[in-house]
């Protein structure tokens, strides 16, 4: 992302209000306000903040107890994991997951999460350090009765296993889905919800967007991952989530649904995957 690409402009605003199911607010350029405000002239009017260490969460949960359009999802992110073990040791990461746990139980903390595997960023060495921290989000996300967010990055067998061997939450949330379409099934066999950013409307996205096809509806999230992954045609420009009408339209496209009838989709999908 070039930082002095000027922003794209808004879209024309959704009829159906919805929600960025995973957004990273402190690592864009506007302040929260501004933010939401931005997101709401469009019809986003749900934001759902994802803090990827100790301290980001902290912060995280502090925005959604001030802001009512605002939840947040803690977790140690799965490239952060390890990185704590590295510098402190297994010590380090375990006192960190106990303060995520921590800050999960508060009723503005819908969801654990993002965790799960990343096979791209983090090397074999780290990949013990990750699957064990995985494996306490998990049980933490069970235990609290909160929603499971997944970052799954070139990992979908052993996040699968993980998943199956610890035996997933109840409300379990695949965030920027990027699974084929038989991954899709698996998904939607489990009752697991996919969240697609806005990579599907990459050109050179076709299985993602075979993914899309093969999900139901029921089981479709939208989100932006910003400030990552702006979706065409303004890939190059900051991201946020005023952006989500750009994705949930390529995605009514490949759905061949109504925009009106997906955002609905969407707006209730998100409502019941992380409990508001
Ligand atoms: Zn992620
Ligand atoms: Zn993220």
């Amino acid at each position: 992302m070039e930082k002095s690409a000027q922003p794209a402009p808004p879209p024309v605003p959704l009829n159906v209000p919805v929600a960025d199911s995973h957004t990273h607010i402190d690592m864009q350029d506007a302040t929260v306000a501004q933010t939401v405000a931005a997101a709401a002239a469009v019809g986003v009017t749900t934001l759902v903040q994802v803090g990827c260490d100790l301290e980001r969460s902290r912060w995280s949960a502090q925005v959604a107890a001030e802001h009512d359009a605002v939840w947040a999802a803690v977790a140690l992110h799965p490239n952060e994991a390890p990185r704590l073990e590295r510098e402190g040791g297994r010590k380090a990461l375990d006192a960190a997951l106990e303060e995520i746990a921590e800050l999960a139980a508060r009723p503005e903390v819908l969801a654990v999460g993002e965790s799960g595997l990343d096979h791209f960023r983090t090397g074999e060495e780290g990949r013990e350090a990750q699957r064990y921290s995985f494996r306490r989000h998990i049980e933490t996300a069970k235990r609290l009765g909160k929603a499971l967010v997944i970052h799954d990055r070139d990992a979908h067998e052993d996040v699968l296993r993980v998943l199956e061997e610890e035996g997933a939450p109840e409300r379990t949330v695949f965030h920027c889905f990027s699974g084929d379409a038989g991954m899709a099934r698996v998904c939607a066999a489990n009752g697991w919800f996919m969240s697609f950013a806005g990579n599907v409307t990459f050109k050179n996205a076709r299985p993602l967007r075979e993914a899309l096809a093969a999900a139901p509806p029921e089981l479709l999230l939208v989100e932006t991952d910003a400030p990552f992954l702006t979706p065409a045609p303004y890939r190059g420009r900051p991201n946020a989530p005023y952006m989500i009408p750009y994705t949930l339209r390529a995605m009514a496209e490949v759905k061949g649904l109504d925009e009106d009838v997906l955002a609905e989709h969407v707006a209730a999908n998100t409502a019941r995957a992380f409990g508001y």
